[in-house]
């Protein structure tokens, strides 16, 4: 398929790279394509960043039929940009679609879509330390109906957004409070798809929590409400007796990209990682009895973020 780009009139004023926060600035363009039933994906095109125009029925608007995906460019000590296995992110956000029931795409023709953006944003890959691109590709159905059916037309999105740090605390230990009330998912529902409605569910406790003091809920499974599945929008690692210990992927859990790749890491570097169910009480036996060495979270956003 063809990516028709649209230029710019005039490129926006970069913001200061000592104050990007996360998610506030937008670079200058966007990647669009729309899928329509019977046809497939179709008009796939760059232009400037700018306010979609959608129907007030749009299904995504009544019945959260959106799917996400959370990928960063780096640039390194060498100047040059780099993607962070992105093709990862790309299998993924197909998994998301197969359980949302949203159109699947090609997983290679997003690839060359992407770096087809890059290349005209490569400027707004910032270059201080601790700063990156954050990409966020998001797929929705637009169906002008209230109607409950299958979908008929659908979005696929691209926008990137220069970062710094996701905490404020940067990497200072981030205060974190166990949910028992609220769950974030359960089996045999969405918890492994990265869909907008999983963190609609999620922001009760995450609102109580800051209110509270704390920056992050920790999650407990959804039917017994006993095992740790999950830190807020991160995967969640502990170290004890020596031992990586991270709650295995049971449906209910996002498939880290970043989980998965500080444990191909661990055990590259000989560090023994276990994959299981982690009881709540286990873990805190192991900070009574002294075991539990380490805390922390694993995602795009946040990178890897110590529990304090
Ligand atoms: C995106 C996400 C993660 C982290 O996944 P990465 O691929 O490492 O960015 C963890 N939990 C939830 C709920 C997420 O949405």
């Amino acid at each position: 398929m063809e990516i028709k780009v649209t230029k710019a009139a005039e490129l926006k004023q970069k913001p200061n790279e000592d104050a990007l926060g996360f998610g506030q600035y937008f670079t200058d363009y966007m990647f669009v394509m729309d899928w329509t039933k019977g046809e497939g994906w179709h008009d796939a095109r760059i232009v400037p960043y700018g306010n979609l125009s959608l129907s007030p029925a749009a299904t995504v608007f009544h019945y959260g039929a959106e799917i996400f995906e959370g990928m960063k460019a780096y640039r390194g000590v060498d100047g040059k940009v780099r993607l962070f296995r992105p093709e990862e992110n790309f299998k993924r956000m197909n998994n998301s679609a197969e359980r949302m029931s949203l159109p699947q795409f090609d997983g290679d023709f997003m690839l060359e879509a992407l770096e087809k953006l890059l290349t005209m944003e490569l400027d707004w890959v910032p270059h201080a330390p601790n700063t990156s691109l954050y990409i966020r590709p998001f797929e929705f159905a637009v169906d002008p109906q209230l109607g409950v059916h299958g979908y008929n037309n659908c979005m696929f999105v691209i926008i990137c957004s220069p970062v710094g740090n996701y905490y404020k605390e940067g990497l200072a230990p981030v205060k974190i409070v166990i949910e028992t009330e609220d769950v974030r998912a359960v089996r045999g529902g969405t918890g492994y798809a990265k869909c907008g409605g999983n963190y609609a569910a999620s922001q009760r406790a995450g609102t109580r929590a800051e209110e509270q003091g704390y920056s992050q809920v920790l999650w407990l499974d959804g039917v017994e409400r006993r095992y740790i599945e999950e830190v807020g929008s991160m995967n969640v690692m502990f170290k004890i007796a020596g031992k990586v210990v991270t709650p295995k992927l049971t449906g209910s859990v996002l498939p880290g990209i970043t989980r998965k790749s500080c444990i191909e890491l661990c055990k590259n570097w000989g560090v023994e990682v276990e994959e299981r169910l982690l009881s709540v009480d286990e873990l805190i036996a192991a900070i009574e009895d002294g075991t539990l060495e380490e805390a922390w979270g694993t995602g795009t956003a946040a990178v890897v973020s110590p529990i304090g």
